[in-house]
């Protein structure tokens, strides 16, 4: 049996909390007959709390686009799990690339993070992926694996059954390139293999697994008939209602059509 897809936007350091008010209001329009689909907004820090009252009369949950590994402390410049409660995420987004690429973030902190998250009862949508090099060199399924292996694999059973993972290879994130649906199947397979072997067959389906990188309204349908492909990531198609909302519908009409059931 298939899960109710999970799509989830994530708009990076975009929209001012303005911005954000006004784009989140048109998605809360243009979705609100959708059931079947959980749906999760990732805006920047600074307007998680004014979209936060706008979420409260409505499905649509609240998900950050990172947070340090500490509750509290002297960490300048930081968020912490408890702020990103107390403003209303349920979600929270750790380990993407551009984090990973830009801001030097590896494994080790990014396990730290998960396990935090974990504690205050944050889901954290976990992102792993490979470099167009490594997809060349062939050794994307070894570096997916290390990722897994130590950003994930070292969780109790309990807390591994919370987590959200994100398949996203760096070299479809943000440039119109698209793994195609056969790609992505092939490596959430093997994740969701990586998680059976290491944690039971119940906890390795039972475990939501994203696609990221250029998901479009036209791509959708296809990267979701996929068995193991429970939804997405999504960057630049989430920064307008527009694409944001037929994206989603797109995956309520894949289930509703009897794919995802
Ligand atoms: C992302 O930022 O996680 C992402 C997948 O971006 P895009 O959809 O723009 O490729």
């Amino acid at each position: 049996m298939k899960k109710k897809p999970l799509i989830a936007g994530n708009w990076k350091m975009y929209k001012t909390a303005s911005e954000a008010v006004a784009l989140v209001q048109t998605i809360k329009a243009a979705t609100h007959t959708i059931s079947d689909v959980t749906i999760v907004v990732c805006p920047p820090f600074t307007a998680l709390g004014k979209v936060s009252e706008l979420l409260a009369d409505c499905r649509i949950e609240l998900g950050a686009q990172n947070m340090y590994s500490a509750p509290e402390g002297a960490f300048t410049g930081e968020i912490s799990p408890t702020m990103l409660k107390d403003v209303g995420c349920r979600y929270v987004i750790l380990g993407h690339s551009e984090r990973r690429q830009y801001f030097r973030e590896d494994d080790i902190l990014i396990h730290e993070k998960v396990k935090t998250a974990l504690k205050y009862s944050l889901v954290p949508i976990v992102c792993v992926g490979e470099t167009l090099a490594e997809r060349e060199s062939r050794t994307h399924f070894d570096v997916v694996k290390t990722q897994f292996d130590e950003s994930l694999g070292r969780l109790e059973k309990d807390d591994i059954a919370k987590v959200v993972i994100a398949y996203e290879p760096v070299w479809a994130i943000g440039t119109g390139k698209t793994a195609t649906p056969d790609q992505a199947e092939q490596m959430h397979s093997y994740i969701r293999r990586l998680i059976s072997e290491r944690y039971g067959q119940e906890i390795g389906t039972k475990i939501p697994l994203l696609y990221g990188g250029s998901v479009k309204p036209d791509n959708t349908r296809s990267l979701m008939e996929k068995p193991n492909i429970d939804g997405a990531l999504v960057g630049g198609a989430s920064l307008k209602a527009e694409s944001f909302a037929q994206i989603i519908q797109e995956a309520q009409a894949a289930r509703e059509a009897g794919v995802k059931s």
